[in-house]
This record gives structure tokens, sequence and C-alpha cells, in this order.
């Protein structure tokens, strides 16, 4: 068993859950689900994101909008200013492609489950492809000018493979951009192996700020930037989950709540990580190691 980024064969036990188990790089750090070639995704994702998950997100559809959609389009922007062909990879209810559509792209969106390309098309107007990400649905040739995929890449088992096929279909100056959960979270420190990031049995993955330019530079990619990010209403949800260990943030007021989220980030201890990257211009797209 070697591990899937870094080909070390230092691997120990992360700690075995009832129905899987993670595993953890002792040289890289990523902590991985074992039996990775044995998960068949394409069965379980669209049985996890049914009616019972689109009913129970339909609360956090406005703070979804306004923390994360709007969020990101505004992130892409400051980063490819000019306007082009943007594909999003797992679209889910499709707030972010909504906003980028606003915003002027010309996007495209990929989504598993029907039933959420269903709710798309009646809230948003927005045709989705129903499908897990396939090279061959797109042509050979480069067509887009950003690709982002946010909470997605933490699903996939076989990520090197994936990052390499979306690099082939960016154009030369495109661009990457994308979110997972942060292995190093102030949401893992207080719930530590219990946390629902690590119990999910559809997060093969956990990746942190150090294994990530690893991985990305085995698919071609590097980075533009990586940052840590709390939303600000995740900050209410994480002191919550630590008033159920300790009584350490019993009496925060809310400008301490507010103060704590830059100082999450600027320490790379934020719900999740961002990812900004371009294609590699000292090899050729698509080398492999
Ligand atoms: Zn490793």
């Amino acid at each position: 068993m070697n591990c899937p980024i870094c080909e070390s064969q230092f691997i120990t036990y992360f700690h075995r859950y009832s129905q899987f188990n993670l595993l953890q790089c002792s040289n890289c750090e990523l902590v991985f689900q074992e039996g990775l070639s044995n998960i068949n995704t394409k069965k379980f994702i669209p049985e996890i994101y049914n009616e019972a998950w689109l009913s129970m997100r339909e609360p956090y559809k406005e703070s979804t909008f306004v923390e994360f959609a709007l969020f990101n389009i505004t992130l892409i922007q400051q980063f490819h200013a000019t306007k082009g062909n943007l594909l999003e990879i797992g679209s889910g209810t499709g707030e972010f492609l909504y906003a980028a559509q606003a915003a002027g792209w010309n996007v495209s969106g990929l989504e598993p489950s029907a039933t959420s390309c269903q709710y798309v098309k009646e809230n948003y107007g927005i045709k989705l492809n129903n499908s897990m990400w396939e090279r061959s649905l797109f042509p050979t040739q480069p067509t887009f000018n950003a690709v982002a995929f946010w909470h997605v890449l933490e699903h996939v088992p076989e990520p090197i493979t994936f990052l390499q096929e979306v690099h082939s279909v960016l154009y030369e100056d495109g661009l990457l951009f994308f979110s997972v959960p942060n292995h190093h979270s102030f949401t893992n420190e207080i719930c530590g192996v219990e946390s629902l990031l690590y119990t999910e049995v559809d997060h093969l993955f956990h990746y942190s700020n150090y294994n990530l330019p690893l991985l990305l530079e085995q698919a071609s990619f590097e980075p533009i930037t990586i940052f840590s990010r709390q939303a600000p209403h995740r900050i209410h949800m994480d002191i919550n989950l630590s008033l159920q260990k300790s009584d350490r943030y019993k009496e925060i007021s809310i400008p301490q709540k507010m103060a704590l989220i830059p100082h999450l980030q600027a320490d790379m201890r934020g719900h999740e990580l961002y990812v900004v990257a371009r294609k590699k211009t000292d090899v050729k797209p698509n080398a492999t190691k």
C-alpha cells in the first residue's frame, strides 16, 4: 500500500470506523480511505444526493448562495477578469453556476444527481449535464477558460487522473479553482476523529495545504494561491460543536467570534482550503511523472 499522492510506503491507521477505515501517510500527511480501488462512487454518489438531501439543504439556500456562490464567483473574477467558458463539476443545487452566469460567464455544469439537475432547471433555468465527470463528454481540444469544483475533490477516488483530465479541457492560460474540507480545520480540531468531515463515508480524502501542491504537481498544475477560509456562519456552528466538548468558548461574544475568523484563516485552520492553479508551462500538457 503506497500513498496515492506521494507514493510513500509509510502508511498508518488514522482511525478505524465501523463502515470504513482511514489511513494516513507519514510523509505528506494525506488522510485517505482504505481500499480506494474498490470504491464505486458512480453507484453511491447519486444515491446520497437524493430528494432527502435536497430538502435537508433547502433551509440553507440563502446562506449557501451568499456565503459560497458569491464568494466563489468573486474569487474567480479576481484571477480571471475576462469572461469566457466556465465548467463546474458537481454543480449540486446550482447556486454558483447561476451566479457565474449572471456575472457574464458562458456556463456548463456536470451533476450526477438527477434530482439536483431537475431542481437547477426549475429554479435557475440552467440545464446541467446529468453525469459524473467523464473526459469523453468534451472535445479532445481544450474548450474552457476556467474549471471549478467546490467540495468535490474529496469524493474523487483517483484525484491525479481526474486533475490530469481536467488539465486537458483547459486552455493553456485557463485556470483551475476548487475548494476542499481542510484536514487541519478548527472543526476537526474541536471534534477530533468524530468530526463529520471524517465520518462521512463519501469523503475519500482529507487534504491539507501541505499535500495539495504535491497533488497539483502530479497533474502538471502549479498553485497560484492556496488559502484557508472560515465562512462567517461556520464559526457559529463550530463554537456550538465545541460547547458539547468543553466550556472553553462558553462566554465568547460576537465580536470575539468575528475576530477568531481571520485568526483561523491566517493559521490555515479555516473550515476549507481554496486552490487557484494554472497549467505548468515548463512541461508538456498531460505529461505524467
Ligand atoms: Zn503521501
